[in-house]
């Protein structure tokens, strides 16, 4: 079973809104900000950008949309104190424990499988006490492609030790998480805390992904639609 890690695992939205909010004394700008990010990141997973320098364009990006001249020493000030109320903010979503004690009850191989950098993410898990649950830690900028490439999947199935039809992924966007693993041959399962499909998008869905609404389904999905990987029912 692999899992994406944030706003699947981590509360990362919630946390990124009010580091930001704390630097900027205002809670509106988050918007921009995703904005800015996406663009940012997509440089990085077309290999024009790391992740250090990406963070510092970005922030530099985005203080200038916001009309603030920073040069580069502000720029990096302000990007290590954004990090630091950020790390502070970090929360888990109410869901997490239970789920991943219940798969690791079950005796099913987890990985983790992120997008975000390195050093960033390791830190994230060893700091909420998840590093202990996770067989494997797949880290885009470390394995050098990025969800949803194929390769990203293939490379976990390969770690993990299973073909990728023994295995699912788990993750709140849909075609980054969900359809990029079904495209890879493991099952893709959406999750929409938000609600965002809605009820009557509900057969616009791609074909073959699977959506919860949270992690408190996995274990009955599990049971109930994969067969193949293998889980016992629980006790
Ligand atoms: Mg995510």
């Amino acid at each position: 079973m692999c899992l994406d890690i944030d706003d699947t695992l981590v509360d990362f939205s919630a946390a990124g809104q009010r580091a930001l909010a704390a630097l900027i004394g205002r809670a509106d700008m988050w918007p921009l900000w995703e904005r800015v990010t996406d663009r940012h990141v997509a440089l990085v997973v077309a290999g024009e950008l790391d992740y250090a320098s990406m963070h510092l364009r970005r922030t530099q990006c985005f203080l200038g949309e916001l009309g603030v001249a920073a040069d580069a020493e502000y720029v990096a000030g302000f990007e290590k104190r954004r990090k630091e109320q950020l790390r502070l903010s970090w929360r888990l979503f109410e869901d997490v424990l239970p789920c991943l004690d219940w798969l690791r009850a079950a005796g099913v191989l987890l990985a983790a499988v992120t997008n975000a950098s390195g050093n960033h993410q390791r830190a994230k898990l060893a700091d909420l006490g998840l590093a202990r649950f996770f067989d494997h830690v797949a880290i885009a900028g470390e394995v050098g492609v990025a969800k949803p490439d194929p390769v990203m999947f293939h490379s976990v199935c390969a770690a993990l030790g299973c073909d990728p039809a023994e295995a699912a992924h788990v993750g709140d966007k849909l075609q980054t998480d969900a359809v990029g693993a079904r495209d890879a041959g493991l099952e893709g399962v959406w999750l929409d805390r938000y609600d965002v499909a809605g009820d009557e998008a509900a057969d616009e869905l791609p074909d073959g992904v699977h959506v919860i609404a949270g992690l408190d389904e996995l274990p009955q999905l599990l049971v109930s639609e994969f067969a193949r990987i293998g889980v016992p029912a629980p006790r």
